[in-house]
């Protein structure tokens, strides 16, 4: 199985260039394309494992690749960016049409989105208690701090610091390769929980993904970081030695108050103590050569 860790969506809720904005910034977006334009937070592991399905899965799927192989979907939270209710049920069908079970993991107390999709008749018709019944889709609730096998690879969730629909934190994902490199998946957090840190001590990250959700912006915002915010969170992780200069570090979950250009001359200026790189939708994290 080879891991390629693909960014398919690098913006936050409203993507880039936002639909009803004409910043200077979203106006940039619409002028030159390219790395510019973010679809919604998205992250393609591997054929076989995701991390979200949101609203832009269309179109990320066009530009992407297709879906048809994804076996273990791992959600974040339930905001609509990162979950999408008529995507998944356009999965699951498309998976049943295949006699195969999609995996489905939500942390803690997301799961009661998942309840209430089961009893709505809006979604689908209702159809999700028959896929279950039909083995087409089978849900799994994820504790904080315990490490579960997902298809090849081990999986941690961590507490982010950020609510999502049913009240909920966010789910950030320690993944661990077969091959022994981990990835770290952490958006939608703000500065995390001392615990969260905490729990990563001793514990080294090659590939560490997190977010930068307000960029430039001098805003401190208690559930999103500012590139500031993202760069003490690095500084911390450096210190107790999650991070180093072998790991790679990608900013994620972008907002439209920064744009690509101006986010990348930021992270030159302030000069991150490992490697820094401003993710697009597009880019690959980790080599595809192990495990082939
Ligand atoms: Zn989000
Ligand atoms: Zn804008
Ligand atoms: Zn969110």
């Amino acid at each position: 199985m080879a891991y390629y860790g693909q960014f398919w969506g690098t913006s936050d809720a409203a993507g880039i260039p936002a639909p009803f904005c004409a910043c200077p910034v979203c106006e940039e977006a619409r002028r030159e394309g390219g790395r510019s334009v973010r679809l919604r937070s998205c992250f393609r592991l591997s054929d076989e494992i995701m991390l979200d399905l949101g609203a832009d899965a269309v179109t990320q799927s066009m530009r992407f690749g297709c879906l048809k192989d994804v076996e273990h979907l791992l959600i974040t939270h339930t905001h609509e960016d990162h979950l999408n209710a008529h995507m998944f049920m356009q999965l699951v069908w498309d998976k049943g049409s295949r006699g195969k079970t999609l995996h489905c993991y939500l942390t803690d107390k997301a799961m009661e989105i998942i309840d209430a999709w089961r009893t709505t008749p809006w979604i689908l018709k209702g159809a999700l208690l028959d896929f279950e019944r039909r083995g087409l889709v089978e849900f799994h609730q994820l504790q904080f701090g315990q490490r579960v096998q997902v298809g090849e690879c081990m999986v941690t969730p961590f507490r982010g610091n950020h609510p999502g629909n049913v009240g909920e934190l966010s789910g950030m994902y320690l993944v661990e390769l077969p091959d022994g490199r981990r990835l770290f998946y952490g958006l939608d957090s703000g500065p995390w929980f001392e615990e969260s840190i905490a729990a990563l001590a001793g514990c080294h990250i090659d590939v560490f993904i997190t977010e930068a959700c307000l960029g430039t912006s001098d805003i401190r915002h208690p559930n999103h970081m500012s590139l500031q915010d993202a760069y003490e969170q690095v500084c911390r992780l450096v210190e107790q030695g999650t991070l180093d200069s072998s790991s790679t570090v990608y900013l994620t979950h972008i907002n439209h108050g920064t744009s690509h250009k101006e986010m990348v001359s930021a992270v030159e200026r302030m000069g991150f103590p490992v490697p820094t790189v401003v993710a697009y939708d597009g880019l690959k994290t980790l080599s595809c050569d192990s495990q082939e």
